[in-house]
């Protein structure tokens, strides 16, 4: 079995399952084996049902009182079931596998395994999973992995899978050079790999965690300095001078620039009216005002007589560039132009025309942007937004589709100085590091569910005074449907909880990209007073009209992520509001979130998270969904950054070619790596 292979050579997989296993992004052997679990389950002895603690996943050792019962909410099957051990009873909750009620027999031992949780003030175990006793004896203290999985894909099926490959597999040499894994003790990567999904213990299993978070890291490094090497300081195809408009444009604005923006605004001027070209990332905090500074840059090129463009995430959010974009160029007659993917055939044919022929000026747009079709007319200047969601090959399609333009990039990640430079190595970066003055700091509380008819009230009295609200629903891990289910569900509640005549509608992340748009679109417009919605869905977009953020569970979300949830509100001249509802009892719980009352300095949130979480939680929750390596994470593992960024750099050419040659596979696999940060 070869590294290329495509995984039905596994025996099981089928061209059905092959489908499933793609929808994980798994599709050669490859992708398999750096599929790595998400966690380890260890699993103890079963426990008396009296000792269960709300949060804790448990064993417990019990027979079935009565007949499962089952019920419908809309389309979900639910199952209880009483059991009962010497100790004390307790109910248990299935969801969508109504097949339980026959198998689930009155009366019989079982063993169960599940989280502990709250519902309506009692503890259940939800989705607990069932096995006989000599089964689950078995399993007794072996760490068993844990892996992410999507609808139709069991953690059993997977792991067989793995299994599988990792004896059949003909593994490559390790491309990292012995002398430096002697120097920093790393494990061999055969090795590390086997481990990290089979471990014989705890300490081995950490090991091999560390070597291959050092191997993301290591091959990140490795891409960057191929890419600087790559491009060598030519002189710019595009020079340029200070042109009167963007003056105008500043003195125009409803607004003063802040000192932080000024500063930038003086780095960016002066690389674009250098010799040679700009490669330079913005960073700054959310609401901290990145879009001016791409507006002017954008100003400055057309003004040169160049064209420019900017690459967003998603459709929302270029729809909304579009409309700011052609409102601050119009009294300068400059055309802008939208490509997106969900033009029809007809408006991107038009499109392209008006680009290739320079009656679009100021481009802005999603990856259509980088689409082979387009063919841009002296591509002076391309600025990427929210970079932290595109792949440094995104960024260099666009650099090389014009021949070599001047490139702004943005960030909101709260990464420190030191960090930015080892991440994004080959370009030079400025911080915006000061919010707009008046912004009134936004005012945060953490409260408990017997809160929720108090904060309804005041979103009642936030909408009554025409400001909007954002509530972001319960997050559930099972899947897309119970989370949409749940979203539903609460904007329910919700147009029965608030006031007559508040228009609430919903987003989540089974809805169509077209119907997500016309939702954001309408609350950007200011027709939806209430936005319901999961994490899963892009709210990146700027409505400072909005004010309060209501996060339900807040305890089950990591503290960067809610940072970048309150950083939807506080955008405009309104005092806003985060409302965190906590619905744990845990004491540590609430020590965790009170943090975001303290700071709004998301890089402060993210070192304390860690240091309350401990290294011990090396699995712990996700800190932001952005820069996303398989295995590190370069909050946690920063230490390790910066390790495999000093190896690498103190690699000599020769050993970096050598490196290529030897391992002739691996200049794929970094691109396909450096795809996904
Ligand atoms: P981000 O940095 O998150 O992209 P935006 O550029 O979207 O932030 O700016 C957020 C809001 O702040 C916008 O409504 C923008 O008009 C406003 N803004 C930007 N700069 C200033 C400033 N100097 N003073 C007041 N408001 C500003
Ligand atoms: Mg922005």
């Amino acid at each position: 079995m070869k590294y290329n292979d495509r995984i039905n050579v596994i025996k099981g997989i089928g061209e059905k399952t092959e489908k499933i296993f793609h929808k994980l992004e798994i599709e050669t052997v490859q992708d398999l084996i750096e599929h790595f679990p998400r966690g380890y389950e260890e699993f103890q002895k079963p426990i008396p049902i009296a000792q269960l603690r709300e949060g804790e996943t448990v064993t417990i050792e019990a027979s079935l009182v009565g007949s499962p019962k089952r019920r419908r909410v809309r389309n979900l099957q639910i199952i209880n079931a009483k059991v009962k051990d010497s100790s004390g009873s307790l109910y248990l909750t299935w969801f969508n596998m109504p097949f339980l009620q026959k198998t689930l027999r009155m009366g019989y031992h079982y063993i169960f395994r599940g989280k502990v949780v709250r519902k309506n003030g009692v503890l259940v175990i939800e989705q607990p999973r069932i096995y006989q006793r000599p089964e689950y004896y078995k399993l007794l203290n072996v760490l068993q992995p844990v892996y992410p999985l999507t609808e139709g894909l069991t953690n059993a099926a997977v792991t067989k899978a793995i299994r599988q490959a990792l004896e059949q597999l003909e593994f490559a040499k390790d491309y990292i050079p012995s002398k430096i894994r002697k120097e920093y003790n790393l494990m061999d990567r055969t090795k590390a790999i086997r481990e990290v999904h089979f471990p014989k213990d705890r300490e081995r299993m950490q090991k091999a965690r560390q070597r291959l978070v050092f191997d993301e890291f290591f091959l990140y490094s490795l891409a960057l300095r191929h890419l600087k090497e790559q491009k060598s300081r030519v002189k710019t195809a595009y020079p340029m001078m200070e042109q009167p408009e963007c003056k105008q444009m500043i003195r125009d604005l409803p607004y003063a620039l802040t000192g932080a923006q000024l500063r930038v605004w003086q780095e960016i001027k002066k690389d674009l009216s250098s010799d040679y070209g700009m490669n330079r990332l913005i960073q700054g905090d959310v609401g901290s005002g990145k879009t001016v500074l791409a507006i002017l840059s954008l100003l400055m090129a057309v003004k040169n007589g160049y064209q420019a463009c900017m690459m967003v995430p998603t459709e929302v959010l270029a729809k909304q560039h579009y409309r700011s974009l052609t409102d601050a160029f119009q009294k300068f007659g400059i055309s802008v132009c939208l490509l997106v993917g969900s033009m029809t055939a007809k408006e991107k044919r038009e499109a392209y025309d008006r680009i290739e022929r320079h009656e679009a000026e100021v481009i802005v747009g999603t990856h259509a942007l980088i689409q082979e079709k387009v063919e841009y007319d002296r591509l002076g200047l391309a600025i990427t937004d929210e970079q932290h969601r595109f792949g440094v090959k995104q960024r260099e399609a666009l650099m090389s589709k014009g021949g070599q333009p001047h490139v702004l990039v943005m960030s909101a990640t709260p990464i420190p100085r030191t960090l930015a430079i080892i991440l994004y190595g080959d370009l030079d970066i400025s911080i915006v590091d000061e919010l707009p003055a008046k912004r009134l700091p936004i005012k945060n509380c953490v409260v408990g569910t017997d809160y929720r008819p108090n904060a309804y009230r005041f979103i009642d009295k936030q909408a009554a005074q025409g400001r909007q609200a954002y509530v972001i629903c319960p997050m559930v891990e099972e899947s897309e449907e119970i989370e949409a289910e749940n979203v539903i569900d609460y904007t329910e509640t919700l147009k029965e909880a608030l006031a007559p005549g508040i228009t609430v509608e919903y987003l989540h992340g089974k809805m169509k990209p077209k119907e997500k748009n016309e939702i954001m679109e309408r609350f950007a417009d200011g027709g939806i007073n209430v936005l319901v919605s999961t994490t899963v869905v892009e709210v990146g977009v700027n409505v400072p009209n909005a004010t309060v953020m209501m996060v339900e569970n807040a305890q089950r979300f990591g503290l960067a992520q809610l940072h970048q949830l309150r950083g939807r509100v506080g955008r405009g001249e309104y005092q806003s509001y985060c409302i965190f509802v906590c619905d744990s009892n845990r004491k540590e719980a609430w020590e965790r979130l009170s943090i975001l009352n303290k700071s709004n300095d998301g890089f402060y949130i993210a070192g304390e998270d860690l240091r309350l979480r401990g290294p011990g939680d090396i699995f712990g929750i996700r800190q932001s969904g952005t820069m996303e390596f398989k295995m590190a994470d370069i909050f946690t593992d920063v230490e390790d950054l910066k390790a495999a960024a000093e190896a690498v750099k103190a690699l000599s050419d020769k050993e970096v070619a050598d490196i290529f040659e030897e391992n002739p596979y691996l200049e794929e696999k970094i691109l396909n790596q450096t795809n996904t940060l």
